[in-house]
């Protein structure tokens, strides 16, 4: 068996088309969505997501705006920031820039962050609702993976989703938005023993460790489904999933690829959690 290849590239950009004209019409009502991302300190990684995520608003028609803080910003003067966009009418997006600098607890920010403009849906709050089945703001990269597998027209409910990591931005929203859709969820991550053994049991298997290529063919049940979160630079600069794609195509009936299989659903879905919170806020 060959896979079929699930392009997340492909599914953004047919998304971003219709979030596009979806913004249009909101311009018409005079509702402008609008975004800003609050970046502290140096980061090159960080700052190049930020770019790209500033790239991908402006794009779509959305109105996007950086706040850049230097390295030694403290918690109280970040939260002065993000009190001030909690109260200003023309965001209806804010996100900060993850990590930040070890003066500054992260978890303080997040829960400071107005949980109705929480587009990267981090906040306690939204974390709850999601738990309990409702209408949140969900963290975008399971999203993207959700609508991924939607768009694909590949069943869920009733299926064994294999979730292997378990950190609060993809592991274990992920698992929790499957177990929303019915399917029979299995979580896996560093002190899981016999790993293989249960991924192989795996209908839907979604891989987010950060471990280059550490989920082979003898993994992988054949006919699975395959998700690879994983982004990982390898010494020759390219960039490696948590899957080894090459093997493990012989074996799923599809796959994600990497690059252009997760990553653009995750800035896709920022952008849709942005217009939701426009339209949202402005009803
Ligand atoms: P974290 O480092 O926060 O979490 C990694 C998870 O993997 C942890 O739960 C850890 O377990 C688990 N783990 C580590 N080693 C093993 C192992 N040997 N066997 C099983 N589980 C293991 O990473 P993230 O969730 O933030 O990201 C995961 C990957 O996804 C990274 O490569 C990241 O770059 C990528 N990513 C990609 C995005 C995209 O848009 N494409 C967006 C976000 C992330 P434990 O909890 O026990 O420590």
């Amino acid at each position: 068996m060959t896979a079929e290849i699930i392009y997340g590239s492909k599914i953004a950009e047919e998304i971003r088309e219709k979030l596009k004209a979806d913004v249009k019409e909101l311009e018409k009502k005079n509702i402008h969505p609008g975004l800003t991302v609050v970046i502290v300190g140096d980061n090159p990684a960080s700052k190049s997501y930020v770019k790209f995520k500033q790239r991908a608003c402006e794009k779509a028609g959305i109105r996007s705006s950086v706040i850049e803080l230097p390295e030694e910003t403290t918690q109280g003067q970040l939260l002065q920031h993000v009190n001030q966009l909690n109260e200003d009418s023309s965001v209806h997006g804010i996100l900060v820039q993850l990590p930040l600098p070890a003066q500054i607890d992260e978890k303080v920010i997040i829960e400071s962050i107005a949980p109705e403009k929480d587009v990267d849906g981090f906040h306690p709050y939204n974390i709850g609702r999601l738990q309990t089945n409702q209408d949140a703001f969900v963290p975008c990269t399971p999203l993207g993976i959700l609508e991924m597998i939607k768009k694909s027209n590949i069943p869920i409910k009733g299926k064994h989703v294999v979730v292997v990591g378990r950190s609060n931005i993809v592991g274990k929203p992920v698992g929790q938005l499957f177990l929303n859709e019915n399917a029979t969820v299995t979580y896996c991550h560093s002190a899981t023993e016999n790993l293989v053994h249960i991924t192989r049991q795996a209908d839907i298997l979604i891989v987010a460790v950060g471990k280059a290529k550490m989920i082979g063919k003898d993994a992988v049940k054949e006919g699975a489904v395959v998700v690879d979160v994983g982004n990982n630079y390898l010494s020759d600069g390219s960039l490696a999933g948590d899957v080894d794609f090459e093997s493990v195509k012989e074996t799923a009936s599809y796959i994600t690829p990497v690059p252009k299989g997760v990553g653009p659903m995750t800035i896709t879905m920022l952008l849709q959690n942005t217009l939701k919170a426009a339209k949202q806020i402005s009803s």
